[in-house]
């Protein structure tokens, strides 16, 4: 396996549980759709969760026509996979169904809790103490991801670059693209696939792609030296591993078996239930 050289993590889900952070998130969410809606959601909220449950493949992260990440990949898209069917079964049309779960989401995120995974402290000092440039590239907004690193490793903010509002989720170009990375775009497919999904998964992340070239630029490391890490192949790793990056993915038990054979299988890939999979990869102490 090439050396790892730069670690790029994403945040949620992979740094903390997100399956014990969500509850107070779920409810705050349901119950501002259910006012939006005017009904008591509970017996359609559980049926809706039910028919995604028996076809996994057919709903997902909807985001302007393309799904960017499986239904089931964790209670913040579950909800919002949800949110979407019962928003289009009210004759929502889809620009409003995308307006109203943003704002939902923004609303309730605020209270989700935080609880990191148990090693998440420890894991970010050894990766500091190494030497490793450590990033954190995530969909939630940097401002937040720092008041929440600040319970953890208040010592370490000044040596973790955090690029926030990473926008993993939209297909479409990049913004601005240097021509030393056009290349790079050009030569991206846009669409892959994997054993056990039957839908294609859309590698054309343009915000994420820009990001994660900010990174290359910055620590003058190619996408093979880095290893990124995350709780959802789709989303966090699909694009980076296509572009010839190391990855890693950091799963809960409800994790599909397809989307842990396809980190494995990647080059340079791997999986494990927790982040202590990472510190044996990296050979860390601890
Ligand atoms: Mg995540």
């Amino acid at each position: 396996m090439s050396t790892v050289g730069c670690l790029i993590l994403d945040f949620d889900g992979t740094l903390t549980l997100v399956d014990e952070e969500a509850g107070p998130f779920i409810k705050a969410f349901r119950e501002g759709l259910s006012l939006r809606l005017g009904e008591d959601l509970s017996e359609r909220w559980e049926a809706i969760a039910a028919r995604i449950e028996a076809q996994p493949d057919r709903y997902g992260w909807e985001h302007e026509g393309y799904i960017v990440a499986p239904a089931h990949a964790d209670p913040y898209v579950l909800a919002r996979s949800i949110g979407q069917i019962l928003l289009e079964e009210a004759g929502f049309p889809p620009s409003k169904r995308h307006a109203l779960l943003d704002e939902l989401y923004l609303a309730s995120y605020p209270h989700a809790k935080t609880v990191f995974r148990p090693e998440a402290q420890a894991f970010l000092e050894a990766c500091v103490a190494s030497g490793l440039p450590v990033y954190v590239v995530s969909n939630t907004g940097g401002e937040r991801i720092k008041a929440k690193l600040e319970n953890i490793v208040p010592h370490l903010l000044h040596a973790i670059g955090i690029k926030g509002n990473a926008r993993k989720f939209v297909i479409a170009p990049p913004d601005h693209l240097h021509p030393d990375w056009r290349p790079l775009w050009e030569a991206l497919p846009a669409t892959c696939s994997i054993p056990g999904l039957t839908r294609a998964i859309h590698l054309h992340r343009g915000h994420y792609f820009a990001l994660l070239t900010q990174i290359w630029d910055e620590t003058r490391l190619s996408p093979e030296e880095t290893l990124v890490c995350g709780d959802i192949f789709e989303l966090d790793l699909a694009m980076p591993a296509q572009l010839g990056a190391q990855v890693h993915l950091v799963f809960r038990p409800q994790t599909a078996e397809h989307e842990k054979r396809a980190a494995r299988s990647a080059r340079g890939g791997g999986a494990s239930p927790t982040l202590k999979g990472l510190f044996e990869r990296l050979d860390l102490p601890g």
